[in-house]
């Protein structure tokens, strides 16, 4: 996380010529970095479905320690109650279960974060995650997908993105991460840095790393033997979290003593247990990568939303 001065990104309207010609710069990176991506994950054999926007289920963001929601957006269309989404996780694993055994999305994620987080740099209160699925998939297939993908990408853009990368000072800097990442327990880091472990981890890594282990939502695959969890969350230097994911929890009996634990309301998500007691609900893994952050990161963006044409800050609320 970025310390209190960050400065924050203006709308296109009050750029200056040089600003502009930043923001053009990103949005190259960004138009090859999604080219990229979707194309890769096309030739590893999965679907790209369209997202959705309201739904009468979203992901319930509890008990997420990262989540902060200021205000849940709710609206009735046909004298139904519809949720904005906050993640397309249920869709997921529901459409892999059922019908795309690798499927993948371009999510709009609508998130009313804290207005303070105006200040963390890594906050918008609409972003897209890359968000993927993969039937009877291991926490490493998925962490081993996403290392190919990163190393390919940051290839790609030295070659592709040339003259943008120099543009933005970033051409010397960025270089292919060794893999496999390093992974890190989330217990060993909070016994290391204590309870602001992400922050320091962030500052601390040269490298991209995994953090795995880490206690959250019900659809997150847990131990109840030994109370771990089959989670990972993908860290890069100098920003933070761009990417959580985890091998998913299928099992009736587990949803519902989750959902029970956890205080989510069971009838929120009915479909879901109802294919779980079905036996129609798959054991599935994947992850949900902020696009956003991915290219801040790429670009050196000092904030998530510079990299958004019409920037989303949580708090500032522009015409466009
Ligand atoms: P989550 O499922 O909440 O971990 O979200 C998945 C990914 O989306 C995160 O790892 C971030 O890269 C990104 N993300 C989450 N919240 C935001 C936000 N408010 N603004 C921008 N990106 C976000
Ligand atoms: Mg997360």
């Amino acid at each position: 996380m970025k310390a209190k001065l960050v400065k924050l990104p203006k709308p296109l309207e009050e750029l200056s010529g040089e600003e502009l010609e930043r923001k053009r710069a990103i949005a190259r990176v960004m138009t090859l970095t999604l080219e990229y991506l979707t194309s890769s994950l096309i030739r590893e054999g999965y679907e790209w479905l369209l997202p959705v926007i309201l739904s009468r289920v979203t992901d319930p963001l509890w008990p997420d320690p990262g989540a902060s929601i200021e205000k849940r957006l709710e609206v009735e269309i046909y004298g139904v109650r519809v949720r904005a989404t906050l993640s397309m996780i249920i869709h997921k694993m529901v459409a892999c279960s059922l019908a795309y055994p690798k499927l993948f999305v371009l999510s709009p994620n609508i998130r009313v974060e804290r207005r303070d987080r105006a200040w963390t740099g890594l906050h918008a209160y609409e972003f897209t995650q890359l968000d993927f699925e993969a039937r009877g998939a291991s926490s490493r297939d998925i962490m081993g997908l996403v290392e190919k993908l990163l190393r390919g990408l940051v290839e790609h853009l030295k070659k592709s993105a040339r003259e943008e990368l120099s543009i933005l000072g970033r051409y010397g800097v960025l270089r292919v991460p060794d893999a496999p990442f390093r992974v890190y327990d989330r217990e060993d880091l909070e016994a290391k840095y204590g309870g602001k472990w992400e922050v320091e981890l962030a500052r601390d890594i040269r490298e991209p790393v995994w953090v795995v282990n880490i206690p959250r939502q019900f659809y997150d695959y847990e131990d109840f033997e030994t109370g771990r969890w089959d989670n990972y969350d993908l860290y890069l230097p100098g920003l933070g979290e761009v990417l959580s994911g985890a091998r998913r929890e299928w099992e009736y009996e587990k949803l519902v003593k989750k959902m029970e634990r956890d205080g989510v309301r069971k009838e929120n998500y009915a479909l879901l247990l109802r294919l779980a007691r079905e036996g129609r609900l798959k054991p599935t893994a994947g992850a949900g990568i902020g696009v956003e952050r991915l290219v801040a990161w790429v670009v050196g963006a000092e904030h998530v939303c510079e990299v958004q044409p019409f920037p989303r800050i949580p708090g500032v609320v522009y015409e466009l």
